[in-house]
């Protein structure tokens, strides 16, 4: 599937990770969707995003009625729960979503998502610390 770099993004929980990548995002000036449980956290990125709205992304229905479905791309930015972040991806997974990233808070975890259907399992953790260890291994060393 090709997906256009300015097609809008479909963000689910603004914790750390969902709240970087949204910021970012709009930042950049794409459009997007932030959805969260949370209404204090909705209020607050709602002038900031083009729409956030407040719902449990475990429902089906939840999802329906935001449009999920019309989205290319989605991030799962939940994870605590892994109940929660399986069951969220599996919808998105059910609708037709074609482009799915969801971030993993375990190999375990990651795994059963690309069991699922996600096309790009994310280890915050993991990454970051390979790319601390690249850059303290690289040429970066000769700037510090
Ligand atoms: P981070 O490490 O990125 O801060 P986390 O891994 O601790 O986040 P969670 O605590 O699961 O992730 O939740 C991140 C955000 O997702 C929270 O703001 C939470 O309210 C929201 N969230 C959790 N479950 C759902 C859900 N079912 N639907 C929508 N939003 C949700």
């Amino acid at each position: 599937v090709e997906i256009r770099s300015d097609e809008p993004v479909l963000v689910i929980g603004l914790g750390r990770f969902g709240a970087s990548t949204a910021g970012q995002l709009d930042r950049q000036d794409r459009e997007v969707l932030v959805v969260d449980t949370n209404p204090e956290l909705v209020q607050k990125w709602a002038d900031r995003v083009t729409h956030a709205v407040q719902a449990d992304a475990r429902s089906m229905e939840a999802l329906e009625q935001i449009g999920a479905d019309e989205f290319q791309i989605a991030v799962v930015a939940t994870g605590a729960s892994i109940e929660a972040s399986v069951l969220i991806a599996a919808n998105l997974v059910d609708l037709g979503v074609p482009q799915i990233w969801a971030k993993a808070i375990s190999h375990s975890h990651g795994k059963i998502l690309e069991r699922i259907g996600v096309n790009h399992v994310i280890y915050p953790e993991r990454e970051a610390g390979e790319r601390v260890a690249h850059l303290l291994s690289g040429s970066m060393l000769d700037f510090i």
